[in-house]
């Protein structure tokens, strides 16, 4: 396999690096829309411990909303099926920071990959703790995973997210307004911000996701039976109001982050992370959701 995945990647990345409708920037942070749209990545870490790589893979991008899935790996760990309590398990049908539904489901937010589930997420983590500790764990968790220690927070970004961060403000005071949020929101929010700032390169992103593979992949950070049920709320919920269609092009549980990157896990095989900086309509990566779908039907790889 390793010679055939090696072209199989060079080649999606050539075909990738040539396209011209590479989708928008998220300039709401602004710090992130200063990101040169012109740059595509693929990494593959597969099971039995091989490492695959394309394009600027070795460039690092911020991962957003990608951490939501290490922050509720560790949140489960320290609070059990209690969080399930605070945040529900349903797909949204609504844009990532979308406020209407916290209205109607009383502040109890409709998964942990929204915003405002993440935010409940980070709050659950704070519990007991200073941002500092919670956020050293957060990075030692990924860290682990990704058995390599050069990961960091970009301190710029989310300074720049906690100043235009409004609708997360919102987001945020809502909760407070129905008691699903312990911390101040500025307390809360502030951890929540860095957290999303971690940077890390598109090889990295791939050996992180390694302990999501289950069926014996080291590293194995959590039980096989809580690897299958992040790996269901990331195939239900992974990619906001465009999950379904995620699930239907790639047939893969995902999670995107709006720094364009997209980590996903073929269950029991391998990690496969992509990063392209343009979004679509969604918030999701263009390109990277396209190679993914290559990837995934060139290598026959599918949940289904
Ligand atoms: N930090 C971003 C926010 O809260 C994350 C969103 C994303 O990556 O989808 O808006």
């Amino acid at each position: 396999m390793a010679a055939d995945m090696q072209v199989l990647l060079d080649r999606i990345s050539a075909e990738m690096q040539s396209r011209t409708d590479r989708g928008a920037v998220a300039s709401y942070i602004p710090e992130l829309g200063q990101v040169d749209p012109n740059q595509f990545a693929i990494a593959v870490a597969t099971a039995d411990g091989g490492l695959f790589h394309a394009g600027d893979a070795l460039t690092r991008f911020s991962a957003q909303s990608i951490t939501k899935v290490f922050t509720l790996a560790i949140a489960l760990g320290r609070a059990g099926d209690q969080l399930w309590s605070r945040v529900g398990r349903e797909p949204s049908g609504t844009a990532f920071n979308s406020i209407v539904q916290l209205e109607h489901e009383r502040g109890r937010p409709r998964n942990p990959f929204v915003n405002a589930g993440a935010i409940v997420t980070t709050d659950a983590l704070l519990a007991g703790r200073a941002p500092k500790e919670a956020l050293a764990e957060i990075l030692a968790f990924i860290r682990a995973a990704a058995e390599d220690e050069d990961i960091h927070i970009n301190k710029a970004v989310a300074g720049s997210e906690t100043r235009h961060g409004h609708r997360n403000f919102a987001l945020a005071n809502f909760l407070a307004s129905f008691g699903n949020l312990k911390n101040t929101p500025e307390k809360t929010l502030g951890t929540y911000f860095h957290q999303c700032a971690t940077e890390l390169t598109t090889v990295q992103l791939a050996k992180a996701g390694r302990f999501l593979i289950g069926g014996g992949a080291k590293p194995a950070l959590v039980s096989q039976g809580r690897v299958r049920r992040l790996n269901a709320l990331m195939l239900t919920c992974g990619h906001y109001d465009g999950s379904g269609e995620f699930a239907y092009r790639v047939g893969l549980p995902a999670k995107s982050g709006v720094g364009g990157g997209i980590l996903a896990i073929v269950p029991g095989k391998a990690s496969i992370a992509v990063w392209s900086p343009g979004l679509d309509h969604n918030g999701n990566s263009k390109l990277g959701t396209e190679a993914m779908e290559v990837l995934a039907r060139e290598m026959d790889w599918s949940v289904f």
